[in-house]
């Protein structure tokens, strides 16, 4: 286990659209997450799970995420304890900035002393909710900032000395908005962030969004738009430096992110916190959603998971497929049948590198449509 992602449940509001496990607070139980976190890990029995046996090197870990949620609801020292219980469990001892420790923060919460203590605390990396420059948009997505405090922030994190930033903004908003996405993107280039997630809008049930919807308040998100401002962002960021190395994430200089990288690659990882997911390379596991079950089960002593999955050689080969597809590390030509290339290469669908099938922005468009195509096909990796 190389990676760890931490889930920080707690939001004091719903977004509009958002049908991810949060507990909504006004006070955040930042002691007792702390607490309860740090338990379930000594119940784990985490002692230094990334070494080999014989293998004298201190540092395996390779990054650490705390996502949610809205992590930056913790404060500063909740934040540095947590950091420090998981240098020690695996035995991190060499230089902080060897492991990426990324924070996902909603703006108003970066101030010039959040930022100096987050980077004290060992955080290198920071995604920030974004979401929009526009304040009636983010009005509408019940996000609490507003537009200004993107680039505050920012200035803030740069002024601590975290370079590597990235930003969420949320696409394919319903027309009657008007949203101007090419101003968004104009404004988040404007603040040069090391990085770009980009999520097109998506309509979850017992949403507020679903319930606008239902009710003929808001019109429901279209495939057209999406797909235009999809391929208007590809060409957009490409003119300031940005490459997409995943169909919803652009880097430039190098600034991938090493975490959801090892989430794409299949590789190991731990998660800790409610509705976390752990990985072994075979088996999924994943924690109760709701805070008060997963509370309840670490302070009884008992294992947290909710839940696991074993995956079959079927569905471990699907996942290889879509993953490999979904990044522009691609698949293997061989790999597919070739009746297949020549058709998704006709269409613009791939471009083959290096012996390699790479989507084309056109081609993650389609993706699963592709995943489809291939195991219809009855090949894979
Ligand atoms: S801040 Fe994030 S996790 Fe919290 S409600 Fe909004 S979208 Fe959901």
């Amino acid at each position: 286990m190389r990676h760890v992602y931490l889930h920080v449940p707690f939001c004091q509001r719903r977004c509009s659209y958002c049908d991810f496990s949060i507990a909504v607070r006004k006070r955040i139980p930042a002691r007792e997450y702390v607490d309860v976190v740090l338990r379930e890990l000594s119940l784990l029995g985490v002692t230094d799970p990334g070494r080999e046996p014989g293998d004298t090197a201190a540092v395996r870990l390779d990054t650490i995420y705390l996502g949610g949620g809205t992590p930056s609801l913790l404060p500063p020292d909740a934040i540095s304890a947590l950091l420090t219980s998981l240098r020690d469990a695996f035995h991190v001892t060499s230089s902080r900035d060897d492991v990426e420790i990324t924070l996902e923060a909603n703006p108003e919460d970066v101030k010039p002393e959040s930022a100096a203590a987050w980077r004290l605390a060992g955080v290198n990396r920071v995604s920030l909710g974004a979401q929009s420059f526009d304040d009636g948009v983010l009005q509408w997505m019940h996000r609490s900032h507003d537009a200004t405090r993107v680039g505050d922030a920012v200035r803030a994190l740069r002024a601590a000395g975290v370079d590597n930033i990235s930003l969420d903004l949320i696409f394919a908003l319903p027309a009657e908005l008007r949203r101007d996405w090419a101003r968004d993107l104009d404004l988040a280039c404007s603040l040069h962030p090391a990085h770009l997630s980009l999520y097109g809008l998506t309509v979850e049930e017992r949403t507020p969004l679903a319930r606008w919807i239902s009710r003929g308040a808001t019109s429901r998100p279209d495939d057209e738009r999406y797909a235009e401002e999809y391929l208007y962002a590809h060409e957009r960021l490409a003119r300031d430096g940005y490459r997409f190395y995943e169909v919803s994430n652009a880097e430039r200089d190098g600034h991938r992110s090493r975490h959801n990288s090892a989430y794409w690659s299949g590789r190991a990882y731990l998660g800790l916190g409610p509705a976390a997911h752990s990985f072994d390379g075979r088996v999924r596991r994943w924690n109760p959603g709701a805070w008060e079950s997963y509370r309840l089960a670490v302070a009884a002593g008992l294992p947290a998971v909710e839940a696991e999955e074993v995956l079959t050689e079927e569905q471990r080969e699907l996942e290889r497929l879509y993953l490999a597809l979904r990044t522009d590390r691609g698949l293997p030509r061989s790999a597919c049948p070739p009746d297949r290339v020549t058709a998704w290469r006709g269409e613009g669908w791939v471009e083959v590198e290096a012996e390699r099938l790479v989507c084309t922005p056109e081609g993650w468009l389609r993706l699963d449509a592709l995943i489809r195509d291939l195991t219809n096909a009855g090949r894979a990796v």
